[in-house]
Parts: C-alpha cells; sequence; structure tokens
C-alpha cells in the first residue's frame, strides 16, 4: 500500500525545460534573456554579501515592494515577492483552490497550471482557444456540464459552477506568444466567480500589460517574474500585483521567508533599472521580428509574436518537428519541441542575440533544404 496521497502517486510531475551544461548549447528553449542583467542588479548582490548574510532577510521584501509599487503607481500593500514566479502561482492555488474544487486554464499553454492543481487534489478544467488564439465564450462563463462545454479538453464529470475557484490567463500565452485584449479579459473577469490570475510573464514585451485592471475589477491578480525580461532566470524572483486585501491573505500560505536577502537586493536594483529594461526589451523586439518574418518565408506558420519567443508549425509536420529539434540540438542550438495531446506539436524559439538567431535560421534552412522534405513526405 503506498504512503503517498494518490492524487501525487497519480501526477506525472511538471518537466522543466533542458538545461544543458555550461557552453555545450546555445539556449532557445526555455525563453531567457540574452543579455546580461542590470549591472546594477550585480552590484547590489555584492553589497550584500560584503554586508554579510547571517541575518534572516526582511520577510515581506519590503525594498523591492516599494520599487514595484513606484513603477507600477499603486502603494506597497498591492505587491507580493516570490521566489520565482512559479512560488507565486503556488501560492495563489494553495490560497483558492481546495481539494476537487475546479480551477480552469486555457489549451495549450503553461503545463505548470495543471501540476499545481494536481497536488491540491483539485480538477483542472482546460478549454481550448480558437484557431486565431483567442478564447471561446466558455472561458468566462461558470463551469458547465461536458455537453454544454464544446471547447472542454476532458470531462469534468459531476461539475457545479460555484466549483470553479481560481482561472488562470497567460498574457502573452506561451507557446503561442499571442496576446489577448484588455477588452476581452475585462469581460472574463466581469463574468466570472472567482479570481482571474493573469500571468504576465512576458508582458514587458508586449508593450501594454493589465495592471490598470487590477485596480478595476478586485478579482483580478497578475503574476510577474524577473525571470525573462529583466534576465534574472538564475536569481528566482516574482511577484504580483494584486488588492491589499487578496496580498493579506496570500502572506498567510506563503514561507515566511520564501525571498533571501541576495534576491531581494538584486530584484529591487533591476525594478528601479527602467532604461535597461528598456534598452534590452527593445533589441529583442526587433530580433523577434526578424525571426518571425524568416521562419514564415521558410514555411512555418507562425502566429504573432508579443513575447520573447515564436511558436512555429509546418504545415502537415509528420515527424518534421521532433526530427528538425534533434538536427538542430546536434547542431548546438536547442529549442523547444512541444507536443500537446489533442492539439499537435511545434517548435517554440526563443529570441536569442542576432548572431544566433540568425545562425539558428541558417541551420532551419539547410535541414528544410536537406532531409526536411523527405520527412515531411513532400
Ligand atoms: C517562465 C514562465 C514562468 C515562470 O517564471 P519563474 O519566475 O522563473 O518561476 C511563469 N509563467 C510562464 C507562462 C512562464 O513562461
Amino acid at each position: 500500500m503506498s504512503l503517498v496521497r494518490p492524487n501525487i502517486e497519480a501526477m506525472a510531475g511538471y518537466v522543466p525545460g533542458e538545461q544543458p551544461k555550461e557552453g555545450e548549447a546555445v539556449k532557445l528553449n526555455t525563453n531567457e534573456n540574452p543579455y546580461r542583467a542590470s549591472e546594477k542588479a550585480y552590484d547590489a548582490i555584492r553589497a550584500v554579501a560584503d554586508r554579510g548574510l547571517s541575518r534572516y532577510p526582511n520577510a515581506a521584501g519590503q525594498a523591492f515592494r516599494e520599487a514595484a509599487a513606484e513603477v507600477y503607481g499603486v502603494e506597497p500593500d498591492w505587491i507580493m515577492c516570490g521566489n520565482g514566479s512559479d512560488d507565486i502561482l503556488t501560492i495563489l492555488t494553495r490560497t483558492f483552490v481546495g481539494e476537487n474544487q475546479v480551477l480552469r486554464l486555457p489549451y495549450p499553454s503553461y503545463i505548470l497550471y495543471k501540476s499545481l492543481a494536481e497536488i491540491q487534489g483539485a480538477r483542472s478544467e482546460e478549454v481550448r482557444f480558437l484557431d486565431d488564439w483567442t478564447l471561446p465564450d466558455d472561458f468566462a462563463t461558470p463551469p458547465k456540464p461536458d455537453a454544454d462545454a464544446p471547447h472542454r479538453v476532458h470531462s469534468l464529470g459531476n461539475v457545479k459552477p460555484e466549483d470553479l475557484k481560481l482561472v488562470y490567463l497567460p498574457n502573452p500565452n506561451s507557446p503561442s506568444g499571442t496576446r489577448i485584449s484588455n477588452d476581452q479579459i475585462m469581460k472574463i473577469a466581469d463574468s466570472l466567480p472567482c479570481p482571474l490570475v493573469i500571468d504576465e510573464a512576458y508582458a514587458d514585451f508586449a508593450g501594454e500589460n493589465c495592471v490598470e485592471l487590477v485596480k478595476k475589477n478586485p478579482r483580478v491578480i497578475i503574476s510577474r517574474t524577473m525571470s525573462k525580461s529583466y534576465a534574472l532566470a538564475g536569481l528566482r524572483f516574482g511577484f504580483m500585483i494584486a488588492r491589499p486585501e487578496t496580498i493579506a491573505e496570500t502572506f498567510k500560505v506563503k514561507d515566511s521567508y520564501n525571498c533571501d536577502a541576495l534576491s531581494i537586493a538584486a530584484a529591487t536594483a533591476a525594478i528601479q533599472d527602467r532604461e535597461w529594461l528598456a534598452a534590452t526589451t527593445k533589441k529583442i523586439v526587433a530580433t523577434r521580428a526578424r525571426l518571425m518574418t524568416r521562419m514564415r518565408e521558410l514555411g512555418f506558420t507562425v502566429p504573432e509574436s508579443r513575447a520573447n519567443f515564436t511558436w512555429n508549425v509546418f504545415p502537415n509536420a509528420g515527424t518534421l518537428h521532433k526530427d528538425l529539434y534533434s538536427y538542430l540540438k546536434q547542431n548546438g542550438y536547442l529549442v523547444r519541441h512541444m507536443d500537446y495531446p489533442g492539439y499537435g506539436d511545434g517548435l517554440r524559439i526563443s529570441v536569442g542575440t542576432d548572431e544566433d538567431t540568425d545562425r539558428c535560421l541558417a541551420l532551419v534552412e539547410r535541414y528544410l533544404n536537406d532531409v526536411g522534405r523527405r520527412s515531411a513526405g513532400a
């Protein structure tokens, strides 16, 4: 007889992207930033290390809350810090979703939300995006019987409207890179009976965000990360923007010292360096345009990306996506081959430096000219 909770035993567990050894491959697979973070972040880490680490950090990460509040025009008690935004998502799921209750997410999107539901022993309701990567009306309504929910991926069995406790929406979405408009999100938030968490991991690359919606609707919660746009994935720092009443509840759920002194200091310095962020995102957005254009010229379908990656699908691909992934890997370029049951597969390619992006594109072209035609069955 197993000693483990049945829902843990039944789950597969979230599998993060491959992290090869330093220098082994050019990483275009986990949407990290190809540039070095603000020097001010590194200076802040050195200053904390020099002062010493014998004391506990500020439990709320108050310095960061004040800096972020300034940036987003809210009060510090609208901000909560997390050990990466994955920590924020874990805290939110534990705060709102209990056993057998329902957590909704779009499909295909970030797989972690589903794992978080599984840990809680909750049910997840995956709602398929429409072909143009917008959301069907089902996404905004309380859960209905399977027969009335045509975009739902799996049966939910016996479901009551009040079972729905939390909705996740990554915006821009991964893997598509596409963005739902603030108007549509506001309509979704206004119709839902529960909180709506907008995961804005990639919002800095989109040129617009949903922060204003937190002020308009108390059910809207925003999750952010320093891992992508601030080039600090190794630091582990994320944060959330929500009404103070919500933040106060989530504080009861988080670990007392969920962020360490080094990461609080570095994240505070990084978020204050607005010049670095503007210059770096500008470069990435320019390279993204090049990547999208060239992949389309090479025959891929690429939805308009508002993030720091593109989603590339070759028509009637057969095994082409998987084979191309292997070919690129053999040649030192690691991209992400994503295969979503019931949806299909494709390649997600992170925006690198101009040089790395061009070399990757040259390899894709060479592959298509050499062997790709055969594996595509053309
Ligand atoms: C990368 C990513 C995150 C996780 O970020 P961390 O802060 O590094 O934990 C969250 N959500 C989405 C959609 C992501 O792609």
